[in-house]
């Protein structure tokens, strides 16, 4: 859909904007909104693909969405992006419900974003379903804890994968791109257990230490306005360097599509996990499958927001409230199932982590089709 908007100069600019609906045979489409300036039809098409075997894969009642706006949010003022934002809860009004479609953030969209959005479909609604969107803020009936949950499951991922190749967190050195929503938290997280971290990059660059980046003076400086790229406790690298650091584990927490064939070649990396959805290349991934490099893919290791959205979800739906150490655990239960589920069968049938998961959840997506039939 077009999104047209007032700036704040007076000037009207449109916007494009997509909603997806990939499949929704097992519940509601689920998937996060994105608002990016590479944001097109076909990716969002990908993502909500994604999404529906993210969903069956962790064994939510859920179908996959996903949707977007092609825009570059930091250019625009607060009252902008608020405009864009109610203007395209508008537009995409019908296709959303909490029995029908339940959005999420995801690159560049947060919790001040998916209040406006609930906010702009229950003023222009005669009912007030709090589960229509989630990511929503605490007093809104958000979750406790879901702002990390994502990073949650990351770091999950990562036990799972160590107790099973008798690694441990303190002999892990990490690398991992992007700093946003689920890489900074993940890296606390990371640093917390003890992981070495080695290099940290976002959108401006990146930065290298052998010794480990110290966690609690990044954030220091973080909050007196440094930036990553100006951290005085590390090296500046470029952010084509960072996949040239030499670590145990490396994690692409941006975008998708940055581990390319080539970056695949020579990463020196024992083993990935992909806390962005689709890091990695279809060559890419034949190149590590040959380099005998174990993936533990998008649909596995980054679960984690998706399922604590569930449980908003769940609590909205029956207006009650979980505490976090309820939600933690209910949350740790889901992604350990789902983990050991791919696990073994990517052991019995001889195939990647990534083929294991795909297969179990596209087993439950056709069963869902074959159970349903056919109307009429
Ligand atoms: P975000 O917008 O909060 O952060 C994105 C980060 O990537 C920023 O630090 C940005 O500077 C960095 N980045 C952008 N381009 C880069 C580049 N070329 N090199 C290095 N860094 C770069 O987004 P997010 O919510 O943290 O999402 C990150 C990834 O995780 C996305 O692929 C998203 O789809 C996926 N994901 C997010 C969630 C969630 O709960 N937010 C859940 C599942 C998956």
């Amino acid at each position: 859909m077009s999104i047209p908007i007032k700036l704040d100069n007076g000037e009207i600019k449109l916007f494009k904007g997509w909603r997806v609906h990939h499949d929704t045979t097992r519940g509601p489409g689920k998937g996060g909104l994105r608002f990016h300036e590479e944001v097109d039809v076909e990716t969002l098409k990908a993502l909500a693909a994604d999404m529906t075997l993210k969903n069956a894969l962790v064994d939510i009642p859920f179908g996959g969405a996903k949707g977007g706006i092609r825009v570059e949010p930091s250019i625009l003022s607060i009252g902008e992006l608020e405009r864009l934002t109610r203007r395209f809860a508008i537009e995409i009004k019908e296709m959303i419900g909490e029995s029908k479609d339940v959005p999420a953030p995801d690159i560049n969209t947060d919790e001040r974003v998916m209040a406006w959005f609930a906010d702009t479909l229950w003023t222009t609604s005669d009912k007030h379903d709090n589960g229509l969107i989630t990511g929503k803020p605490f007093a809104i009936g958000g979750v406790l804890g879901h702002q990390g949950s994502t990073s949650q499951g990351v770091l999950n991922a990562v036990r799972n994968y160590l107790k099973r190749s008798e690694g441990s967190f303190s002999q892990l050195r990490a690398v991992v791109q992007g700093f946003g929503k689920v890489g900074a938290p993940l890296c606390y997280l990371l640093s917390s257990v003890g992981v070495k971290i080695l290099g940290i990059s976002d959108v401006t660059g990146g930065i290298y230490c052998s010794a480990g980046i110290e966690m609690t003076e990044l954030s220091k400086h973080l909050r007196n306005g440094g930036q990553i790229l100006n951290f005085p406790g590390a090296e500046a690298v470029s952010k084509e360097d960072i996949f040239q650091i030499e670590c145990d584990v490396f994690i692409p927490a941006a975008l998708g599509g940055v581990i390319t064939e080539k970056v695949a070649q020579t990463i020196p990396a024992q083993f990935i996990v992909e806390a962005a959805n689709g890091p990695t290349t279809l060559e890419a991934d034949k190149v590590f499958a040959q380099r005998d490099i174990p993936v533990i893919p998008d649909i596995l290791a980054n679960t984690g927001g998706v399922v604590s959205s569930y449980f908003e979800w769940v609590q909205n739906r029956q207006g009650i409230r979980w505490d976090e150490g309820e939600i933690s655990s209910r949350l740790l239960s889901y992604l350990d199932l789902a983990f050991e589920a791919a696990w073994i069968k990517a052991s019995i049938d001889g195939v990647t982590l990534r083929d294991a998961a795909t297969q179990i959840a596209l087993e439950r997506v056709v069963d869902a089709h074959k159970l349903r039939g056919l109307f009429p």
